[in-house]
């Protein structure tokens, strides 16, 4: 018997589709997207990974829809996007749908500035599980306020998990961190201190369990340059292998930069996404009178104010500042 008759015995594949996908790929599957790069983007899905591109349909439906649709602005397809794609020859795909964004983090465009126009959001991560705000002890020495930023970001995007991480601890001779850090763990977040280059690590393990505590939690680490993210992440997993500041420093010249952003999947479970423009995220679209509310502290006491649209600055009548002269919110 050769080969073709047995071939001709199998129902034939549906017409479009290249006999190369194995009769087992459904003609639609869902996944997740796990990689971007310049209009690429890879979907791992049951059925393993497919490289694919924007359905012209579905581009053409968001153009008709963008003005109306607000949740979807920005990128059409987006780091971590739960995405329906058609399959259309071995490993290859059309993203033909998105899932509506839970959340999403975005910076502003290269060249725009904040809040001018929806389609200079770019959408750095798409359905964000967990936000890990990461600090250095020393070298750099933490800013408050920019840790107080990075949480106004986090809450507006409503990340359902926001914590804070220390890293460097073994620069803190004095121990006075914790001191400093005493007063986010008792407005809510949790804060974790490690010791990536120490001897056995300490705190690593603690950290670790923070990423790991569901098989598909998305959690994004973000912070000043310099602070020990790179190192942090490569201390939780050998074979993670990024490139730390040292290094790259040492080896390179004129310092390459990722075009790409992605998931990293780590072996205990979880994703970490690992993506270049993290460091510039910014708050999209915040006015200055819904402000207040992303400051978790706060939220006691802002309705108590004698003025509605209070700015907590000057105003007679003001509940948050009254807090803060009782100690009750830290100045
Ligand atoms: P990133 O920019 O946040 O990714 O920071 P890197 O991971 O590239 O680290 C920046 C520098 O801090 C490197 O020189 C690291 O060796 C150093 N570093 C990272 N973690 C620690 C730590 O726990 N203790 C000390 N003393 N240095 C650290
Ligand atoms: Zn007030």
């Amino acid at each position: 018997m050769s080969e073709s008759s047995v071939a001709s015995d199998e129902t034939p594949p549906p017409l479009n589709r290249a006999k190369t996908i194995a009769p087992t790929v459904p003609p639609t599957l869902t996944g997740r997207v796990i990689r971007t790069q310049s209009g690429f983007f890879t979907v791992e899905t049951d059925h393993g990974n497919f490289t694919c591109q924007i359905s012209g349909k579905l581009k053409n439906s968001v153009q008709r829809s963008v003005s109306k649709d607000t949740e979807q602005r920005g990128d059409l397809v987006a780091l971590n996007d739960l995405v329906t794609i058609a399959p259309y020859d071995t490993n290859q795909a059309a993203i033909v749908d998105v899932t509506p964004r839970r959340n999403v983090l975005s910076r502003v465009a290269p060249g725009a500035s904040v809040g001018t126009s929806a389609e200079s959001e770019k959408i750095i991560l798409a359905n964000t599980d967990q936000v890990i705000i990461v600090l250095a002890a020393r070298k750099p020495s933490p800013k408050p306020r920019a840790l107080d930023r990075l949480l106004v970001i986090a809450e507006k995007a409503e990340i359902p998990s926001i914590v804070i991480c220390i890293t460097k601890m073994d620069l803190d001779k004095k121990g006075q961190v914790r001191e400093t850090f005493k007063l986010y763990e008792e407005i809510g977040y949790p804060v974790y201190y490690v010791s990536a280059l120490s001897e056995g690590q300490p705190g690593v393990d603690a950290f670790r369990n923070v990423l790991i505590r569901d098989e598909y939690q998305v959690s994004v680490l973000t912070g000043p340059s310099g602070v020990g993210k790179s190192t942090l992440l490569n201390a939780l997993e050998e074979g993670l292998r990024l490139e730390t500041k040292s290094v790259s420093d040492a080896t390179t010249k004129g310092r390459h930069t990722t075009r790409f952003s992605q998931l990293i999947k780590l072996e205990a479970g979880g994703y970490v996404a690992d993506t270049p423009g993290i460091r510039s995220i910014a708050p999209w679209d915040i006015e200055p009178e819904e402000l207040d509310g992303y400051y978790i502290e706060f939220r006691p006491f802002v309705e108590r104010c004698k003025f509605a649209d209070c700015s907590h600055v000057h105003e007679p009548g003001c509940a948050v500042i009254a807090a803060v002269e009782a100690g009750e919110i830290s100045a």
